[in-house]
């Protein structure tokens, strides 16, 4: 197992159980550790990793080497910057710059020098397309890839070794070539979405609108499955309008249930509204939406639930809530993409 070659510029205290793993060079300036990389010490060595404490080094120097040494795409660079000093702007011009990490702990340097030193396997023989490290199995490609190029400025066009394929390889590898013993990604499978609106409608004499369910499946809230291209809002207003006839004004937010399973999420928005005509008859002549619907009083509630004639609980739950005065929650919290906040 060859041992690392860490280059440290400034002070950069390692703790001492990196001694094991990496002969460190100490470099007096920028130009030095240049001219390391490029005239390594022993012909067949090459600097692993470049550490570079920001302590004294003025930023815009520490951002030009950092593009110089990048040219030596082997090595792993570190902008280690003293606890409690580093900015957002300065991560951000590090990493454009070329660096693969920026730290404000050395624990995390060990960390890394750890994952750099992986001992060679029997039997590894790929190479990385991007900085030509390796060889390694597919699994360490894929840690690899992660630890070392997925913080680069923009991806990288590079023929797969795994499977060669000519692609933007970053990316490639982290969705095809998962290793068996990772969690699936979800974005390379995204589950099933199944949206939900339920509405718990209020008229002013304190009364809720309830459905009653085909098939004798017992009384509940109006609302149903969000089509593909509606909101959440327009979806359940529709539900509301098939199953119970009434128009309604959507006002309020009660609760948002999340539902994770691993092939499909279910969410469900359960509304607050009022109808938007007072005098509009509940719906009475049935199809396969509803048998009809009727507005109840809590008590009518009550007496719908001993009598075991509920599809569930949620109209007991809630409309007990919102007769207590219950808090109803803006519904501008529920929002399209690209929404602003809503006002204060
Ligand atoms: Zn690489
Ligand atoms: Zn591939």
């Amino acid at each position: 197992m060859s041992r690392l070659l860490v280059a440290i510029l400034g002070d950069v205290d390692l703790p001492a159980d990196t001694d094991f793993l990496a002969d460190k060079v100490k470099v007096q300036s920028p130009s030095d550790a240049l001219a390391l990389l490029a005239h390594p010490p022993t012909p067949h060595s090459f600097i692993s990793c470049l550490v570079v404490s920001m302590s004294n080094l003025p930023e815009p120097e520490a951002i030009s080497l950092f593009r110089q040494a990048r040219a030596e795409k082997r090595v792993f660079i570190v902008a280690h910057y003293p606890a409690g000093t580093l900015r957002v702007l300065s991560r951000a011009s590090c990493v454009r710059a070329g660096c693969n990490m920026v730290t404000e702990t050395a624990l995390a340097i060990r960390h890394a020098l750890h994952r750099i030193m992986q001992p060679p396997t029997e039997g590894a023989r790929h190479r990385c397309p991007v900085c030509e490290l390796g060889p390694f199995h597919a699994a360490e490609l894929w840690h690899h890839m992660g630890l070392y190029h997925s913080s680069a400025p923009c991806e990288i066009a590079a023929i797969c070794p795994l499977c060669h394929r000519s692609t933007g390889i970053v990316d490639h590898i982290r969705r095809e070539h998962l290793p068996p013993d990772m969690p699936e990604d979800s974005r390379a499978h995204p589950p099933l979405l199944y949206a939900f609106g339920l509405v718990m409608v209020r008229r002013s004499d304190g009364r809720f609108l309830l459905v009653q369910e085909r098939l004798d499946e017992g009384f509940w809230l109006p609302g149903g499955h969000v089509d593909p291209a509606e909101s959440p809002i327009a979806g359940a207003a529709r539900e509301v309008l098939e199953e119970a006839g009434i128009e309604v004004n959507i006002t309020g937010l009660l609760q948002v249930n999340y539902s994770p399973s691993p092939r499909h999420v279910r969410v469900r928005f359960i509304l607050y509204g009022t109808p938007k005509n007072e005098q509009q008859c509940p719906k009475e002549v049935p199809d396969f939406e509803s048998s009809g619907a009727v507005w109840a009083t809590l008590e009518e509630i009550r007496e719908l639930g001993r009598a075991n004639l509920l599809r569930g609980d949620e109209p007991l739950q809630w409309a007990g809530y919102i007769s207590r005065g219950g808090n109803i929650g803006n519904i501008q919290i529920l929002s399209n993409e690209g929404a602003p906040p809503p006002p204060i």
